[in-house]
């Protein structure tokens, strides 16, 4: 048994915190690969390390004095360095990044020396080797991550390690220049040693204990998902529910790795389980609700459309022409709707509406703005008779109108448009029936 152990910056904001990481992985021999996030908020309105960073990057990008704020960035890990009691001396560090920072060296290498320093402070913390993620995660000529060349060259790596910590983050181009993952990237570093070290599970480390059924901000203290599919975790964050970072799904997906993601404030809570497929059935039909504001329709129409070959792609080619992206397209016999999200389709407008004429020659175009799509997510419904009933049920009684309804052939989840305003009153009225009241 080994695991993979990813802790994300509030898990390591603080000498204080990294005890609790610290005791968290003593306690368990098979957490063998830690991976670190740079230092995060350690209060409300603190900053992230990372942001630091970026900022003092910028100051040496427009050839302004960035000594000081660099200075800040060091007591952040000397704070740690103290109160964990380490002999450790990063002052060499230091040296070498204002060096760099002075020629140059580019904003990825700025961000990635907060996973790094953390990851030199962990190692000599646990006592365990240190693998600089240069040396091992892998991009190709493009800046796409080499997933095939990485596994293998990490795979040998860790062979030679039974204990280590690789930061998070970041990896190198063929040229060796650093370059990072988007931001939250570390997950998806979690992810690709899982893969390479073959471990059985991928713990993920954060400040909450899992995912919720629903997002706190509109439900109170919501109950935690147990266990969720990776099918299901993408169609909840689409929709925007985000713990977890969406690219590190896919190299444990390949190889059948559970992700167990827990509270490093709580390490008694189990968490939530993130699998491939489960018969573990979820207490309450549906698994979770998400859902995004800001969305419009288009609204076209055409008699005998359903007889017109190649409808579908002439209207679709309009968005395509004006490099907007369509999110669902619900269709009728002689009308079909496309959602887009507003803020990308409103400066486009006119442009896409004359394409749409030009090309499909529709009778009538409408256009409805501020909407909302809410996504009701759940491998139970397949086996589960009226979940649709229920739903519609529960918004009627609420006095929400539903303006659109889709729901995919794989039957794991129904995505239900309404109005902005009646957005956060279908949530509630939704997980009152499924969660709390559960008619
Ligand atoms: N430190 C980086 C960020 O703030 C990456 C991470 O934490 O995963 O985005």
């Amino acid at each position: 048994m080994s695991k993979v152990v990813k802790f994300g910056g509030s898990s390591l904001a603080s000498a204080e915190q990294f005890k609790k990481v610290g005791e968290i992985i003593r306690a368990d021999s098979t957490r063998r690969y830690v991976i670190p996030s740079a230092p995060g908020k350690r209060f409300d309105g603190d900053t992230k390390v990372t942001d630091m960073l970026y900022a003092c990057y910028g100051l040496a990008q427009q050839e302004k004095d960035f000594a000081r704020a660099l200075m800040e960035i060091a007591a952040r890990y000397q704070e740690i360095i103290d109160g964990l009691g380490l002999e450790l001396d990063l002052s060499g560090e230091f040296r070498v990044i204002e060096d760099n920072f002075r020629d140059k060296a580019g904003e990825n290498y700025a961000a990635s020396r907060g996973e790094y320093l953390n990851g030199r402070i962990m190692a000599a913390y646990l006592g365990f080797a240190f693998v600089d993620a240069a040396e091992v995660i892998l991009f190709d000529e493009q800046g796409n991550f080499d997933a095939e060349r990485t596994n293998e060259v990490l795979g040998r790596r860790l062979e030679t390690c039974e204990y280590a910590v690789i930061p998070g983050f970041y990896g190198s181009m063929p040229d060796g220049s650093v370059k990072t993952f988007s931001r939250g990237g570390s997950d998806v570093t979690g992810s690709i040693v899982a893969r390479a070290a073959m471990v059985d599970v991928y713990e993920n480390w954060t400040d909450v204990s899992g995912f919720l059924v629903a997002d706190p901000r509109i439900i109170e203290d919501p109950k935690k998902i147990e266990t969720i599919t990776y099918r299901e975790l993408r169609e909840l964050s689409y929709m925007g529910a985000m713990v977890l970072h969406e690219d590190a799904i896919f190299p444990v997906r390949r190889e059948g790795i559970p992700i167990n993601i827990r509270n490093t404030n709580a390490p008694e809570d189990d968490g939530t389980w993130i699998v491939g497929s489960t018969c573990q059935k979820s207490e309450y039909v549906i698994t979770g609700i998400a859902g995004k504001k800001g969305f419009c329709s288009i609204n076209i129409e055409k008699d005998m459309m359903n007889a017109e070959i190649g409808f579908g792609r002439k209207v679709l080619q309009a968005f395509e022409e004006n490099g907007i992206s369509f999110e669902h397209v619900p269709s009728g016999i002689d009308t079909m709707t496309v959602f887009a999200h507003q803020d990308e389709f409103m400066h486009k407008e006119q442009k896409v509406v004359a394409g749409i004429h030009r090309l499909a020659k529709p009778d009538f175009i409408d256009i409805e703005s501020d909407l909302a799509l809410i996504a009701v997510v759940g491998r139970g419904m397949k086996s589960t008779r009226g979940t649709a009933g229920r739903i519609f049920s529960a918004l009627a009684h609420v006095n929400v109108n539903v303006k659109m309804i889709d729901q995919g052939s794989s039957e794991l989840n129904i995505i239900i448009g309404v109005a902005n305003e009646d957005f956060e009153a279908a949530i509630k009225a939704i997980y009152d029936i499924f969660v709390v009241t559960r008619i």
